[in-house]
């Protein structure tokens, strides 16, 4: 059994003072491999003073101090990436060949952004060129707490960690009790880049204790938070008694719209990205809708590639799906399937219960749904797992509609050969990204939702501003 019960405190690794311990689960042989300790209030105290301490000097460092440190980081990162693949594909079921490429690949990704997001961004400038006068001043917010969550580990602790060392804040991070393992290898990679202690901590723990702690603590600043929509109203109520800046990347429904002229592999392309990461991620296009002429012949194409789709264990390699991270997921998971079923949606692939010839794993079925209607549960509550929900649309007006019809906002799919209608759609949807046709959105590209998905932008240069506050100084004398 692996012992992973310290905390990075100040620039070593410390006994926690009153956690509990907890073990981390293999999901794929729901076998117990490391012990973690859940931090308390006195350990969450400790970072936060840590972080406070080294504050002062820290907001003074250069961005040419900060860009070196970057650099440092990225080539240590690129060093140890396979070995953080291979982490993250142990702790929470991601394939190891996927992990390795997909999961840890997020993480050189966002730092290679940031480094050409920093190395552009003027922290001082004049309000305007003909008015020097007025000088304004962007500064770090100060000392940030980071919640993440288990799914995407790499992408959301970079998408934080980062930016705010960028920008000249200290922080505490608190990984996801389900994913605390890549976050410690994390913080030995900036150790050995040589972030300066007390700016970057990190200390594990679960919502209800470490992660409260930090959202209500007096001494911190800002909380940076990327999870469940649920624990973002938690965190925005325990924030608002000291003010503190609440950021918020939360959960998604993402609708993926086939128009009739859309590419022939639109359809199974559309399953395959909503299976990926075995359907949890927050921007998954789990809703299809496809317009009717060519719907029967979606519903086809969709069942034929979910039954295509391997599941096998994290550790195997190859390009199948692995198990859901932990046994509530997979019983969450469960009941949505059977929700499908009672209320009326048509099985068209898997169902629920394991795939056939496995007993033991988080494992579910790739399972799709056909003429579901947008009241289902399966089409609005988000499932995280390879779940897929398709119903019909007549017109372009009906497709917005049901694809805007969501409580969530984060990121929607268009499908079409004709540009103008793809511009015209685009347009019209209320989410913060939309990927066209299969194409992605550029390294450093602002990532982001509307309504409840939350109201952060991370990445690149919106991903430095997010950790700044903004001052205006009047009477700037003439150099
Ligand atoms: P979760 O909300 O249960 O947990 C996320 C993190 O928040 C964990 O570190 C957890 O310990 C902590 N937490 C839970 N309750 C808390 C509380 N009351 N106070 C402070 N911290 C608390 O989510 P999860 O199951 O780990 O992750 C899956 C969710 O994350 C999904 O809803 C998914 O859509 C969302 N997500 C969103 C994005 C995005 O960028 N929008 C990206 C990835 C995942």
């Amino acid at each position: 059994m692996q012992d992973a019960r310290q905390f990075y405190i100040d620039g070593a690794w410390v006994d926690p003072v009153d956690g509990t311990d907890m073990p981390v689960h293999d999901p794929s042989t729901e076998e117990a491999f490391a012990t973690i300790t859940n931090g308390g209030p006195e350990d969450a105290d400790r970072a936060v003073a840590a972080a406070k301490a080294a504050f002062p000097k820290w907001r003074l460092s250069s961005k040419a101090e900060r860009l070196d440190l970057l650099e440092s980081i990225q080539s240590v990162y690129a060093r140890r990436s396979d070995e953080m693949g291979d982490v993250i594909s142990r702790e929470m079921g991601a394939p190891v060949d996927m992990s390795r490429t997909q999961q840890s690949g997020t993480g050189s990704f966002h730092l290679g952004a940031f480094i050409d997001a920093l190395r552009d961004f003027d922290f001082e400038h004049p309000y305007k060129p003909d008015d020097t006068a007025t000088h304004i001043i962007h500064e770090p917010i100060g000392v940030c707490a980071l919640i993440t969550p288990w799914n995407w580990p790499m992408n959301q602790i970079t998408l934080k960690v980062i930016p705010a060392l960028a920008t000249g804040c200290t922080s505490i991070l608190k990984p996801s009790e389900l994913s605390p393992l890549s976050a410690m290898l994390f913080f030995e990679i900036l150790h050995e880049a040589g972030v300066p202690a007390g700016v970057c901590n990190l200390v594990n723990g679960d919502g209800a204790g470490v992660g409260s702690r930090l959202s209500s603590h007096e001494d911190v600043d800002m909380v940076s938070f990327t999870g469940s929509t649920r624990a973002g109203r938690l965190i925005t109520k325990a924030a608002s008694e000291t003010i503190k800046r609440v950021t918020l990347e939360l959960g998604g429904k993402g609708a993926n719209i086939v128009f009739a002229d859309a590419d022939p592999k639109a359809v199974k392309q559309g399953v395959i990205r909503c299976f990926n990461n075995t359907g949890q991620s927050c921007n998954a296009p789990t809703r299809m809708l496809v317009e009717r002429s060519r719907y029967d012949e979606a519903v086809e194409q969709a069942a034929a590639a979910a039954e295509a789709t391997q599941v096998n264990a994290a550790s195997e390699a190859g390009r199948h799906i692995g198990p859901l991270v932990s046994a509530a997921q997979f019983e969450k998971v469960q009941v949505l399937i059977q929700a499908g079923i009672d209320e009326g949606a048509r099985l068209v692939a898997g169902g629920v219960g394991r795939p056939e010839g496995v007993n033991r794993g988080w494992f579910v079925r790739p399972t799709v749904f056909a003429d579901c209607t947008n009241d289902m549960r399966i089409m609005r509550e988000e499932i995280f797992g390879p779940v897929l929900s398709m119903m019909p649309f007549d017109s372009e007006e009906e497709a917005i509609e049901i694809a805007n019809d969501t409580p969530y906002g984060l990121t929607s799919y268009v499908q079409t050969t004709d540009p103008e209608k793809a511009r015209r759609v685009a347009r019209l949807l209320r989410t913060g990204m939309v990927d066209m046709n299969g194409k992605g959105r550029s390294a450093g590209s602002p990532f982001g939702g509307m309504k409840q998905s939350g109201n952060g932008r991370e990445g690149g240069v919106w991903g430095l501003e997010d950790f700044l506050e903004v001052r205006a100084i009047g009477g700037w004398p003439a150099a």
